[in-house]
């Protein structure tokens, strides 16, 4: 028998569960070409876990999530859920587990793929070729920073990072800097935070270990309105938790649509992998949410969770094969499609192609 991993597996709300059946059909094709073998366990989390136990986030996932080899996780959500309170909303649950499990390190790659050139909104040769790694902090920043407080006449968050945590994800930032074009662009708001101010100063240091790593500086207003004017200029962007939240969403409409892009979530034992989207209450369940978004998280799951280069590798070319023979979910229908295809039909080809390459 190969080797075995163990998934905890997450479906979440909305088009959650949608999605990761056909990533869990990508990876049962890649496992069994490639010799090893997956066993899954499923966990609640979200809207989903709060109709079952009345709480987003409850102990067994956080329990059970510590016993696996990784996560893959869909997403959660929706209308139903939106007028609880803060702490028994879905979205409380997600960072809850985050920090639970520690993955402090974001990392959201934003790449071009050329079969879908013509789907971004910007024009193809400011696009092609983009290949952009975000390097999200996670588990600290204002999402999480107290005091905290909402009343009728005054609320307030507080933004607040430690010389630890700056450190930690600088260093990721650098590494993975290292494995690529060796730039890594620093992002955040030092003219007007002190946050920001003690970001860039531990930035400047950590690259001091780093000697061929070229450290730039952009103020986020900036590098939002760079990462639209020229996009190929980046290379690696590390930046902190709310910086990194809009702008990995505004990178990932230079590939055409938000249903294409992975993350990882790293830094702990265990990883989480899930798509940048959202739970699409417009779309759940009509079957034509685009899986690809989840199919290379879990891609990156083998990847860097398991060590599975090859297998890794053969769920991206079999992405670019599927999308150069013309097929499409309908959020990219537009653009050079042959065919549109339901978020089903889009798993089955991609998971035929991984068998017949
Ligand atoms: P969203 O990402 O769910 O949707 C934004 C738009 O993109 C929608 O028009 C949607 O139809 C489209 N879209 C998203 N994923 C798609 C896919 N795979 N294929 C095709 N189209 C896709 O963001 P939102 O509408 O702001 O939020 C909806 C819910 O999701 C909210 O409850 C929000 O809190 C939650 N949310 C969850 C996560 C998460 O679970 N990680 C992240 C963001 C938002």
């Amino acid at each position: 028998m190969g080797k075995v991993y163990k998934i905890g597996v997450i479906k979440g709300d909305g088009i959650g569960p949608e999605i990761i059946d056909e990533a869990i059909n990508i990876l049962d094709a890649t496992a069994s070409k490639f010799g090893f073998d997956l066993n899954y366990e499923e966990f609640l989390l979200g809207g989903s876990a709060i109709d079952a136990t009345g709480v987003p986030l409850p102990a067994e996932t956080i329990s059970g999530v510590k016993r696996v080899d990784a996560v893959l996780f869909g997403a959660i959500g929706g209308p139903k859920w939106d007028n609880l309170d803060r702490h028994l909303r879905p979205e409380s649950g997600l960072l809850g587990l985050r920090k639970e499990m520690g993955t402090f390190a974001n990392l959201r790659p934003a790449t071009v793929y050329d079969e879908l050139i013509n789907a971004s909104t910007l024009k193809p040769n400011i696009v092609q070729g983009v290949d952009i790694m975000v390097v999200r902090e996670l588990t600290g920043g204002i999402y999480f920073g107290e005091p905290r407080e909402y009343s009728k006449d005054v609320a307030y968050n507080t933004m607040v990072y430690t010389r630890e945590e700056i450190v930690r994800i600088g260093k990721v930032a650098f590494d993975i800097a290292m494995k690529r074009d060796k730039r890594v662009c620093s992002v955040e708001k030092a003219n007007v935070l002190e946050v920001s101010q003690l970001w860039r100063e531990v930035m400047e240091e950590i690259a001091e270990d780093y000697p061929e790593v070229e450290l730039t500086h952009l103020y986020v207003d900036n590098a939002a309105m760079q990462l639209i004017k020229e996009p190929k200029q980046f290379d690696v962007i590390v930046t902190g938790n709310i910086f990194g939240d809009i702008l990995s969403d505004a990178a990932s409409m230079l590939t055409g649509s938000i249903g294409l892009l992975p993350s990882a979530s790293t830094g702990s034992k265990v990883g989480l992998y899930e798509p940048i989207h959202g739970s699409a209450p417009d779309i759940a369940g009509q079957g034509i949410a685009n899986p690809i978004a989840t199919i290379s998280s879990a891609a990156m799951m083998l990847k860097y969770a398991f060590g599975e280069l090859e297998a890794a590798d053969a769920i991206e070319n079999a992405i670019k094969r599927v999308l150069a023979d013309g097929y499409r979910t309908g959020d990219i229908g537009a653009f050079d499609a042959k065919e549109i295809v339901s978020c089903s039909e889009m798993g089955s080809i991609i998971a035929n192609s991984i068998s017949k390459s």
